[in-house]
């Protein structure tokens, strides 16, 4: 596992380097936005700790330009946190923020939480189901529905793509919860149910039944293309 640390202040950078080699991962350090682009291009990166206020591009164009190619966890590491700044963050594709300054015991956590839900994601869904008509493409982060874009909000992507992975197989909502949303989770297992209504809603389903996603009364749900004619 390679972490690529992208930070101009040499002693933070070093410091977060440390504890990351403690904890066994590889670490490569950009101390400049075009560096890190660079590095990024060039070696296999697993992870991303991204600070904002940097020499040549800054953190948010460097993170805009990496989620134009690849899912790669990326932690923002900065001392912008005001809300809007965060949110900022998460809407360029951020998938976590931790605000200087920072405990590095707590930023350890950080990765090994999203290194786990990126292990989730990877095992996800992808391609064509329910008789071809929907797409589900991971890297886009994009369901398909007949060749159209469904906009959807990632917990949504998560919970469908995970139910699509193992068609047939009922899953209950802590499961849901654990395997799909994980450490992104934050509600009571009754949510699991609003982003299930959410999804029927938006794609639309077929009549047949009670649709793709079908509802295991007293445990779960499951997704069913069974009734969908090739
Ligand atoms: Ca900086």
């Amino acid at each position: 596992m390679k972490i690529l640390i992208v930070e101009d202040e040499q002693a933070i950078a070093e410091v977060v380097s440390a504890y990351a080699k403690r904890d066994g991962y590889e670490t490569v350090i950009a101390q400049d936005g075009l560096t890190a682009l660079e590095i990024f291009e060039r070696d296999a990166i697993d992870l991303v700790i991204l600070d904002l206020m940097l020499p040549k591009l800054p953190g948010e164009e460097v993170c805009r330009r990496i989620r134009e190619k690849s899912s790669v966890p990326i932690i923002m590491l900065t001392a912008k946190n005001g809300e809007a700044d965060v949110v900022e963050g998460l809407d360029l594709g951020a998938n976590d923020y931790v605000a200087k300054p920072f405990s590095p015991r707590v930023l350890m956590a950080r990765i090994r939480a999203n290194l786990r839900n990126k292990e989730t994601r990877d095992n996800l869904a992808s391609g064509l189901c329910a008789g071809g008509r929907i797409e589900i493409d991971p890297e886009r982060v994009e369901i398909r529905k007949d060749g159209k874009v469904i906009p959807m909000t990632k917990s949504e992507f998560l919970i469908f793509s995970t139910l699509a992975s193992r068609p047939i197989r009922t899953w209950s909502r802590e499961e849901i919860i654990r395997v799909a949303l994980g450490d992104d989770f934050d509600g009571f297992d009754r949510t699991i149910d609003t982003y299930i209504k959410n999804l029927r809603k938006k794609l639309a389903e077929p009549e047949h039944e009670n649709g793709w996603i079908k509802t295991i009364y007293g445990f779960g749900y499951r997704f069913d293309d069974d009734g969908e004619k090739n």
